[in-house]
């Protein structure tokens, strides 16, 4: 319970929380019943537990979330919408352990890591993240495992929990994987990847046609863009039973100087019901993954921060239940908190602040509490 306060309160490291007996015996006495635990205790106790008990924590946390019906309404126009991505958190030439990842930095060291494969839901808010998956190291010559056997693993064992957990799952190119796509559909979701490689076979025949005028769309706008889309299903694609849709978005931006910008956007996806449209907005959507979900780990949870190498699966997933509890609070329990312009960091203030003036032991302690 203090690791997590001191994870949920978003304090950038275990000694400004516990050994500060002056600022924090307070707060303490607030949550906890027995004495301020020392710091070495506690990464002792972290290095003990085991990160399957803190997973379910996590889930029962994400079921609830299920349960309460927050995602039924969908995220992007009335589909539950998640993203995958990988994340990296702390790195170090110095300390290892069992489970780092290893790479060689510019100066010819051996740098040791953690990565972990992470899906959230994009589009409306709460962002709710729905599970995790840490990447391996290698065994004897093997390579470390990569971000596609993570992504692999992580959507089957969201489905085995959750069922279907998701409508669409949208990745960056790197994603665009038969395997990948294979395991997607074998959960009855979908899948939307960007297309980026021009070398794919995929895109030289999708191109082939569009260049013909073939599949072209009406325009729509977005604010000051206009986009014009091309979209056509059937391209088969190795090792994909199903055939694939490829879509190419070209956006005009119109300047302040009356010159256009042009962005143009492709994606592959297994979807044929998907209006083209609300393909447009889960591509550019994907970036909640990193712009919100891991800005926010990264930024005010420090999750870059090495708190206790010994538990870092415990503490990343401990900071996810912190993460979730508080999007739910904010965008769930409190009304008109987009539209209140409070701060995220005022929000950790306040949380900090009335925890020196009452005791919320009954709370966190009870059942249902
Ligand atoms: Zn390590």
């Amino acid at each position: 319970m203090p690791v997590f306060m001191a994870l949920l309160l978003q304090y950038e490291s275990f000694h400004t929380f516990f050994s500060a007996p002056e600022s924090m015996g307070r707060r303490f006495s607030n949550f906890i019943r027995g004495k301020i635990p020392k710091v070495d205790a506690v990464r002792d106790a972290l290095a003990l537990l085991a990160a399957d008990e803190v997973e379910n924590i996590f889930d029962s946390v994400v079921e609830k979330t299920y349960k309460n019906a927050v995602l039924r309404p969908g995220t992007i126009g009335g589909y539950i919408t998640t993203a995958i991505d990988g994340v990296e958190l702390f790195s170090s030439t110095k300390k290892s352990c069992g489970g780092c990842l290893t790479r060689k930095n510019k100066a010819g060291q051996t740098e040791y890591f953690h990565r972990c494969v992470v899906c959230a839901t994009i589009g409306s808010s709460p962002h709710v993240i729905l599970g995790q998956e840490m990447l391996t190291p290698r065994d004897g010559g093997e390579k470390d495992e990569g971000e596609l056997t993570g992504g692999k693993r992580l959507v089957k064992n969201l489905y085995k929990k959750f069922g279907h957990f998701a409508d669409l799952i949208v990745a960056d190119a790197l994603y665009l994987n038969a395997p990948f796509l294979n395991t997607i559909l074998e959960c009855h979701m979908d899948a939307v990847i960007r297309l980026k490689d021009e070398r794919r076979l995929i895109y030289k025949d999708a191109e082939k046609l569009f260049e013909k005028g073939e599949g072209k769309k009406k325009d729509f706008k977005r604010g000051k863009r206009r986009i014009e889309t091309w979209d056509i299903s059937g391209f088969e694609m190795e090792g994909v039973n199903i055939p694939l849709r490829v879509v190419r978005f070209c956006e005009h931006i119109r300047r302040k100087d009356g010159t256009e910008e042009i962005n143009w956007m492709w994606l592959v996806t297994t979807s044929e019901r998907v209006p083209y449209e609300i393909l447009w907005e889960m591509m550019h959507k994907r970036w909640d993954i990193e712009e919100n979900a891991f800005h926010q780990l990264k930024t005010y949870y420090h999750a870059k921060h090495c708190y206790c190498h010994a538990g870092v699966e415990v503490i990343f997933l401990l900071m996810l239940i912190a993460f979730n509890i508080r999007e739910l609070y904010l965008y769930r329990r409190i009304h008109g908190f987009k539209e209140s312009r409070v701060t995220r960091k005022s929000v950790t203030r306040i949380f900090r602040d009335d925890l020196l003036l009452e005791n919320y032991c009954g709370l966190l302690y009870e059942e249902s509490g």
